[in-house]
């Protein structure tokens, strides 16, 4: 049996307007129990919402830590499956000319899908959860993931990011209305 404290908990997730949303998240610079465990409790959250990332902050930790747990979903049936990875002081070493627009939901904005740019292309590197480091090229949907978490750890939201905010829609507008919209819209220079 798992001893009680071993459990895996899940956490409950900050909404926008709360300000530790909109912080700037520290270094982590020791792999403790602690930290082992809020990575299990952040993998458990993201699971138990069908969430594809999360951020440390989103659950009131402000530390440089979010996982990344791509699937093939409706929006991105070609989106690789990968374990969930916890990513632990993550950067952007390297990104594409190319921006893509996409669209994007988050756990910490409830019932709300927008249109955003992003790299298409990024090289990062990461620190895991044993304390090797990582160096990686994500494309397209991870890429897309990588980035909103990363700018959680920044203070920033996906809705910051929405240049237009007529494409703001609630989820159910959303749904009801995929397949009429475009999957990935093409770039502003596109010929
Ligand atoms: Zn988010």
């Amino acid at each position: 049996m798992v001893p009680f404290f071993k459990r895996r908990q899940q956490l409950s997730v900050l909404t926008l307007g709360d300000p530790r949303l909109r912080g700037t998240a520290q270094p982590i610079e020791t792999l403790d129990d602690r930290l082992q465990r809020l990575i299990d409790n952040l993998m458990w959250t993201a699971e138990k919402t069908n969430g594809v990332g999360i951020a440390a902050p989103q659950v009131g930790e402000p530390l440089r830590l979010f996982i990344v747990a791509s699937y093939p979903n409706l929006r991105y049936p070609h989106a690789p499956r990968m374990e969930p990875t916890a990513m632990i002081n993550p950067r952007i070493i390297a990104h594409s000319d190319e921006q893509v627009a996409g669209w994007e939901g988050c756990l910490s904005v409830p019932d709300q899908r927008g249109q955003v740019d992003r790299w298409q292309t990024v090289e990062v590197e990461y620190g895991d959860r044993r304390g090797n480091l990582h160096r990686q090229v994500f494309t397209d949907f991870v890429a897309r993931i990588f980035q909103h978490e990363l700018d959680h750890l920044e203070g920033t939201v996906f809705v910051d990011h929405v240049a237009d905010p007529g494409t703001l829609l609630t989820e159910a507008d959303y749904f009801a209305q995929m397949d009429s919209l475009p999957a990935i819209a093409e770039p502003p220079d596109a010929q």
